[in-house]
Formats: structure tokens, sequence, C-alpha cells
């Protein structure tokens, strides 16, 4: 991919993303059946786009890059055999206030727009995203923004997908400000996927300013692969930090992808060394266009076990899925309490011995 002297600014990304399928096959190589079926076929059900920096990680021979799977359309999203789905965001459906899903009692989530720079192949809210693309109007932020001032109990807002930071700084800045200004709100956190897909987004030195003024913001992004972390990315996570806000991050589990002990204890080694703590390990849940990335919650187990032990404890996400229905979120754990005899306790250490602690 050419570097234009652009390269470096987010807006430039933006306007030059890829989002037709005469784009994506210009830059590969030898596209799969599935592949070419998917740039005709599930194109027209989910949307497609990249930003040209993130498309510039992608192999372009190999198509288990796992770039490449991310942003490629496949005809597996849209024929999954029969399989059943639930969907842990069906609860929008029915939000009463538009773009506001207030589900645990002291935070609420709100979403500013419905574009993403990039449309990830196994995003849980691939319903949604992209289709069209719109940012709130002013209209539509002042009852989430009412609704949040009455109701006292709420601590924290969560902003999040599509991607918050698509919005114009003007924009982005006068939302969070008011929502800043409300005195029970205690944290705010920015769930983006920028850092990964769009790093030039924090080159920008009125965002920069605007973090530094309200931190901390907490940032949560998504990083899936170790191949993601760059030079450039590196740079983005330094400038956020050197604002004073903690970055976190969350992975899906992804088949084909990241599930892998290996790939993984890599990736949260490289997070930790750049300064993010990884936050979720998400299992990827049965929802209609994400099926064929899923993998078992005991393979999940089975690879998440293994990092028990081979990982600091600061790089150990929480493996968690997402309840249908909008009934929450449930942490998965190995069983490292086996059973208890009177006052004695059976543990399974991370070597696999079983310790007796005894009260
Ligand atoms: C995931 C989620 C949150 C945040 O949950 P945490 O466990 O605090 O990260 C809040 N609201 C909704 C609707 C969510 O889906
Ligand atoms: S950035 Fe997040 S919300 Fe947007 S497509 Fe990717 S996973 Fe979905």
């Amino acid at each position: 991919m050419e570097k234009s002297q652009n390269w470096n600014d987010w807006r430039w990304q933006l306007r030059n993303r890829i989002r037709t399928p005469e784009g994506i096959k210009s830059y590969f190589k030898n596209l799969t059946e599935d592949e070419l079926k998917g740039l005709e076929t599930t194109v027209r059900e989910f949307p497609i786009a990249t930003t040209p920096y993130y498309l510039s990680l992608a192999d372009r021979e190999d198509p288990n890059c796992p770039i490449r799977k991310q942003i490629v359309p496949t005809y597996s999203e849209i024929n999954p055999n029969k399989q059943v789905y639930c969907d842990p965001n069906a609860l929008n459906e029915e939000e009463e206030i538009a773009h506001l899903t207030h589900r645990y009692p002291d935070r609420a989530l709100i979403t500013f727009t419905t574009m993403c720079p990039v449309y990830c192949r196994h995003c849980m809210r691939k319903r949604k995203v992209g289709k069209p693309e719109r940012v709130i109007s002013e209209e539509e932020f002042k009852p989430i923004y009412d609704y949040i001032k009455k109701n006292s109990q709420i601590r924290e807002v969560l902003i999040s997908g599509g991607d918050p930071l698509v919005l114009s700084n003007e924009k982005l800045f006068h939302y969070v400000e008011k929502l800043k200004s409300i005195d029970h709100i205690e944290v705010v956190r920015i769930g983006t996927r920028t850092p990964v897909i769009l790093p030039q987004r924090f080159y920008d030195e009125d965002l920069l300013k605007f973090l530094e003024k309200y931190s901390p913001i907490w940032i949560v992004t998504h990083f899936n692969h170790p191949k993601e972390i760059t030079k450039e990315v590196e740079t983005a996570i330094r400038n956020i930090r050197k604002t004073g806000n903690p970055v976190l991050n969350q992975t899906v589990l992804l088949k084909g992808i990241n599930d892998n002990p290996t790939i993984l204890e890599e990736l949260f080694r490289k997070l930790l060394k750049i300064g993010v703590k990884p936050y979720y390990l998400f299992h990827c849940d049965p929802i209609y266009g994400v099926v064929h990335f899923r993998t078992s919650i005991e393979e999940g187990l089975k690879i998440y076990a293994r990092l028990r032990g081979r990982l600091s404890g600061l790089a150990q996400p929480i493996y968690a899925l997402d309840l249908p229905e909008g009934k929450g979120k449930v942490p998965l754990c190995p069983q490292y309490l086996l059973k208890k005899v009177g006052n004695r306790y059976y543990f399974r250490n991370y070597l696999g011995e079983v310790i007796v602690y005894e009260l």
C-alpha cells in the first residue's frame, strides 16, 4: 500500500477508506472461493470498510492472515448451516431512549454513531453498524443527557461502538463535556477500536489536549492479534498515556485468528509492554454473521487455563461471555477448587498439581 504524505492524517485515512468489493479485490492476490462469494453476497447484508492503514497490515497472499480475516467478508458469514443464534444486544431493540442501554444500575451505555472506520467481520453488533452510517444529532443527544442527569444511580457512562472517535473533535468534545458536567458521573469510558485500526487519531493535538483536560477518561480498545501492534500503534498508545488516561483492552476469542494460547500470550505480553492492560477476553457469541468464528466454551477454557502461570497476572484478562437477551456478562473460569472434605480444600494449581489447603 502506497503511503501518501497524508498517511498520518486520521481524516485522510477516514476519507480514503476502502469500502467496495473492487477495492478489496485489487489489494489481495489470491482470494479464496469463500472470500470471492462473500464479496458478491455477504456485502449486501453486512457492510465492508477498512482504513488504508489497517489494510496495509494484511498479507496480500496468505488467506490465513489474521488481519485479512478481520476485514475481508466471506460467504461463511451468511451461510451458517442452521445454527441457533442468540443476540446479547437484542434488548437494544426495546431501548426506551434511542442509543442508550441502561442494563446495570450504575452504568449506562451510549452509542454516538453507527459508523466504524473498519467493519470487523466478527463484530457482535454487525446487524447495527454502518447501516447507514450516521452520527446522533443534538436533538437525539438531549433525551440521553436528560435521562442520565435525572438517574443519579448512574455513576459511569460508557460511550461505545460504532466508534465514537469517528466524530469530529467539535462534536465529540461537546457531548463528552456535557456528560462529564453531570455531578453524579464519576467515570467516563470510551470504547474505541481506533488505537488498532486508526492509530493516527491519536496524533491529533486537539484530541490529546482534550483527553488531558478531562482525564481520567478510560479508553477501552480492541486488539485481537500481536500483528496489530505496530510502530504507529506504539506512538498512539504513548500519546494517550501521556495525557494521563488509562488504556485497557478487550479481545474476542476468534477461531482461526487467535484461538491459540501462544498467540494470546504474545498479544497480552505485547499489550502490557506498551502499557495496555488486558481487561476482557470475550467468548464469541452465537450471533448471526459471526458463528464461523466461534470456539466452544471448553476450548476457550482450555486456552485460558494455559495462560495462567505462564503470564504475569497483570496481563491476564477476564474470560467472559455475554448472556442472551441482555442478561449481563458472566466470567468463565477453570475450576481451581476441586472439592472440600471437612476443613480441607483441594485446589489445582497452574502446574496441574493438587494441593491441600487446610483451614
Ligand atoms: C458490557 C456492558 C457494560 C460494561 O460492563 P463492564 O463489565 O463494566 O465492562 C455496560 N453496559 C452494557 C449494556 C454492556 O453490555
Ligand atoms: S470497531 Fe467494534 S463496533 Fe465497529 S465493527 Fe469493529 S467490533 Fe464492531
